[in-house]
């Protein structure tokens, strides 16, 4: 693990589970996770560009959901987010 990039909305910062689905609408129709296939419909190849959020339900580009652990100039400031103490 450790290098791989951290996947989660980038408006509310939902991260999607094993049991989230996609659909590929109004195309052909296909439920499957997006994210395991990098936003391209295993069932007619068309690449997502744009994912929808199953929490928030906001629109972001689907390069947008992967943030980097390492290497972002100004990823420090993710430690706002963390838990604080409780
Ligand atoms: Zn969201
Ligand atoms: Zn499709």
């Amino acid at each position: 693990m450790g290098a791989a990039p951290r996947i989660y909305c980038p408006k509310c910062e939902y991260r999607p589970v094993a049991e989230d689905r996609w659909e590929c609408i109004p195309s052909c129709g296909t439920a499957w996770h997006t994210f395991w296939t990098g936003g391209v419909c295993p069932g007619c190849g068309y690449a997502w560009l744009v994912t929808q959020c199953p929490a928030c339900g906001g629109l972001s580009p689907h390069k947008q959901w992967y943030h980097s652990p390492e290497g972002t100039p100004g990823s420090e400031r993710e430690h706002e987010f963390e838990r604080s103490g409780a």
